[in-house]
């Protein structure tokens, strides 16, 4: 499964193997060290998303799953 998540720093998209999920990583463009969603949100925003039958969720912080 792919994640795309976005630098903080640069703001490019960077897609990702959901192994990285829980974990910092760097930017493959600017190089900044950044932590992505943990799996639990990440895991509870795509069954949301399979149940509403949307395709992106965002949650209470901002942070946006699908
Ligand atoms: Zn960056």
């Amino acid at each position: 499964m792919r994640l795309l998540t976005k630098c903080p720093a640069c703001s490019i998209a960077v897609e990702l193997s959901i192994a990285h999920a829980d974990r910092r990583t760097h930017c493959p463009r600017c190089g900044k060290l950044f932590r992505l969603p943990d799996t639990d949100a990440l895991h509870e925003a795509l069954a949301l998303l399979r149940s509403a039958q949307c395709d992106v969720y965002v949650d209470e912080k901002g942070n946006v799953y699908g």
